[in-house]
């Protein structure tokens, strides 16, 4: 049987991507490469998110060539789509294709289009790719020029595609999109993310939606008070804050403040007391003094955030930040991206233990964590769980006693 290896680097949506992908393969009768054979197709999904991500992404190129001297290689992505010379000079690529290309090698046919909006249902908690694609060219980012305008999913075709997951047996899905605070605005006629949730709410197709990623000034009051009402939609949102200081914000093309996010994360604090609420920080945007870090550094601290990501910037050719003066020195990024993330893992570790002595509902995943043999498992305000129990707790809504924290490792028994 021919076989395929598909490596991916990047965002949620990249993995999603290639695992639709995969999918799709082995409905034609393609089996995954094993590990030390060698396989007929080698797709390489590309991310260009930094200047390290686009690096990263011709290496990994490199290997799967040399890994596979024999292989069709397909490079499709975002690096793919921004940067085609650059993987052209390369050899050994036979094909390069954009989020709207055709995927054709000499054995399989098929329409990267169609994957736009599919599911990935190989996992416990399968993403639903709802929305893709952004209009609003944030000075630091590459992807609204990588992935093109917003398009979304029609309301119906998402219910229907949370149906079928329910129907194959999942208690979870996680919307995701590029910016999925856009959702709706695109069709016809328009609609948006706090209509289709409202929707959902209705029909209650599924125990459990989660969201991915949403911007601040897209958090509706609407949504707030939904999840806040409802048993079903997980008390967990994640916020792309990226600076805490006005004046980088403004640089950034950022169309919020401070203070807008200082209130938007009380008044969901308010309303879910027990909810987990997660941010993006970009940290040694060009022009980010000491005291603009500062405000960022204090304003995490004293609000209620669970987690952070904490991404150092980096230049991106193509966009408008990449020409920007007073860049702050790599040396200080460095430093800065610490301090933040040792600031991350306290306010982690500090969310963690409110919850030790509680009982909650745990969504065991079909594998086990591999250093302690332990089920893993996720609650709604997504608290990872290490769970001792047997293998028919597997892929169920479980009760679970938090027992301790150690090591920011959250460790659990069935109740
Ligand atoms: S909202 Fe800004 S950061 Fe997010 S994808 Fe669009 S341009 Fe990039």
């Amino acid at each position: 049987m021919p076989k395929f290896f598909i490596t991916t680097l990047g965002c949620k949506v990249n993995q999603y991507e290639s695992e639709v992908i995969a999918e799709e393969l082995k409905s034609e009768g393609w089996v995954p490469a094993g590990p030390g054979e060698t396989a007929d197709i080698c797709i390489i999904h590309t991310c260009t998110v930094t200047q390290k991500a686009s690096m990263q992404s011709r290496q990994v190129i490199r290997q799967a060539i040399r890994a596979n001297p024999d292989a069709e290689i397909i490079v499709s992505g975002c690096y793919a789509r921004t940067e085609p010379d650059e993987i052209r000079k390369m050899e050994g690529i036979h094909q390069i294709i954009g989020h709207n290309d055709k995927l054709q090698t000499s054995n399989f046919k098929s329409h990267v289009s169609r994957f736009t909006f599919h599911v990935s249902d190989s996992r416990t908690r399968p993403f639903l790719k709802i929305q893709d694609g952004c209009n609003a060219f944030c000075t630091y980012c590459i992807v609204p020029y990588a992935r093109g305008r917003s398009r979304s999913m029609p309301p119906a075709d998402v219910l229907e595609n949370i149906r079928r997951l329910k129907q194959a047996g999942r208690h979870e899905v996680v919307l995701t999109g590029i910016h999925l605070g856009c959702y709706g605005l695109d069709l016809s006629p328009s609609t948006s993310l706090t209509e289709l949730l409202t929707r959902i709410c209705e029909e209650n197709p599924m125990d459990r939606v989660r969201l991915s990623s949403v911007e601040p000034h897209e958090l509706t009051d609407t949504i707030i008070t939904l999840t806040a009402q409802s048993d079903h939609l997980c008390h967990h949102f994640h916020i792309p804050l990226q600076s805490g200081d006005d004046g980088i914000l403004r640089r950034m093309h950022r169309p919020y403040t401070q203070a807008f996010f200082r209130d938007l994360v009380t008044k969901i604090h308010q309303q879910l007391p027990d909810v987990a609420i997660g941010a993006d920080i970009l940290v040694g945007f060009p022009g980010e003094s000491e005291r603009a870090f500062e405000n960022t550094y204090s304003l995490v601290r004293d609000l209620p955030i669970s987690y952070l990501h904490v991404f150092p910037f980096s230049p991106h050719k193509g966009t408008p930040a990449s020409t920007y003066p007073d860049k702050v020195p790599s040396k200080r990024i460095k430093e800065r991206s610490q301090q933040m993330r040792a600031l991350g893992n306290a306010k982690k570790s500090e969310f963690y233990r409110r919850f030790v002595g509680k009982t909650m509902a745990v969504l065991v995943e079909g594998k086990r964590e591999r250093k302690t043999g332990l089920l893993k498992g996720t609650t709604s305000n997504y608290i990872p769980v290490l769970v001792s129990g047997q293998d028919e707790l597997k892929n169920r809504l479980v009760n679970i006693s938090v027992e301790e924290v150690r090591d920011n490792l959250v460790f659990g028994v069935p109740s």
